[in-house]
């Protein structure tokens, strides 16, 4: 069996288009656009490129963008007054502080000082506490896109099996009860899981966050199962030349798709749905708490 890939590209295009034309309707229903302020706090390259494609999506989205850069040497106080003040600030719908941030900084204190009606990254106590108690609240990005990709994939989730492998609290654990609110039987495995292969072999869907360059091979896989790999790992690619590398999931894509029924590829599965959600919940903060009805379709 060769697997189907599941084009998290197209999948995240759709999503984006979607809250596109909802915030154009809110815009003109209401005269005013969701925002979303962005913070980032010194010149890390990454974080700069992330930053920038945020800004750009959110912009393509009909939405505004409100860019706040600090420098490296920025004292936790001034971020933390920072997102008090956006907390405060009737146009701002989402903030959205990029991490890492430098390591004079604690990410956890800047975090829990976010307002949960506008934490667009689903990241807050508040937040994790919503999700559990089955409240409504905003989800975290990349794990709502894995459940997005499995729906688009299989359509009802109900009484599937899902096995997360991986339990942090920005990937797995989320993953594995945005699963369950979609009526999975889900099992999370890590690092002391006995016999992982044997687990994940029960799963029809398998979630790989695990941070470990293709770990999960066909071995782990069930004949026909769904793939979702949330991994993102930089790797040396001799072939490509010397000193050139490649990104690689934390699944091995070419023994994997041999046995499963669908697979998505890294890059172009999980990665492009982050920003969507991050989109799609910028539009919902803006939705709750100015008291607008949700547009049908997002
Ligand atoms: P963490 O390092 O925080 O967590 C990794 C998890 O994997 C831990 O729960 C760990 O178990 C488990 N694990 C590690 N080794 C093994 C093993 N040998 N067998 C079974 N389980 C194991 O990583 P994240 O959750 O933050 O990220 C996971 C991956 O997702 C990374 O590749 C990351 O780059 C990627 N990512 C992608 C995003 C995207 O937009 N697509 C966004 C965020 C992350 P234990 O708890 O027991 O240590």
């Amino acid at each position: 069996m060769t697997a189907s890939i599941i084009d998290g590209k197209a999948v995240a295009a759709s999503v984006r288009a979607r809250v596109g034309e909802a915030a154009k309707a809110l815009t003109a229903a209401h005269g005013a656009a969701p925002a979303l302020a962005v913070v980032l706090v010194g010149e890390d390259p990454a974080s700069k490129v992330y930053v920038r494609n945020k800004v750009e999506q959110t912009e393509a989205a009909g939405m505004r963008s409100l860019e706040h850069k600090l420098p490296t040497d920025t004292t936790e106080e001034a971020v933390v007054d920072l997102v008090a003040r956006l907390n405060a600030d009737p146009e701002v719908d989402g903030i959205l502080v990029q991490l890492p941030l430098p390591k004079h900084i604690s990410s956890d204190r800047v975090i829990a000082a976010i307002h949960p009606d506008k934490d667009v990254d689903g990241l807050t106590e508040a937040s994790a506490g919503r999700l559990v108690l089955g409240q409504p609240g905003l989800r975290p990005c990349t794990p709502a896109g894995c459940v997005i990709l499995a729906e688009e994939t299989l359509g009802d989730l109900s009484g599937k099996h899902c096995v997360v492998v991986g339990r942090s609290i920005l990937v797995g654990k989320p993953a594995a009860l945005l699963f369950l609110e979609k009526n999975c039987t889900i099992t999370i495995a890590h690092s002391r899981t006995a016999d992982l292969a044997a687990v994940c072999q029960t799963a029809d869907i398998l979630v790989a966050a695990v941070g470990r360059p293709e770990m999960l091979t066909r071995e782990h896989v069930k004949p026909g199962a769904c793939v979702i790999d949330v991994g993102i790992n930089r790797v040396p690619a001799p072939e490509k030349g010397e000193g050139k590398t490649k990104l690689v999931g934390d699944v091995d894509f070419a023994s994997a798709s041999e046995v499963a029924g669908s697979i998505t590829p890294v890059p172009g599965g999980v990665g492009p749905m982050t920003i969507a959600g991050l989109l799609r919940n910028t539009l919902l903060a803006a939705c709750h708490r100015r008291g607008w009805d949700v547009p049908e379709g997002v």
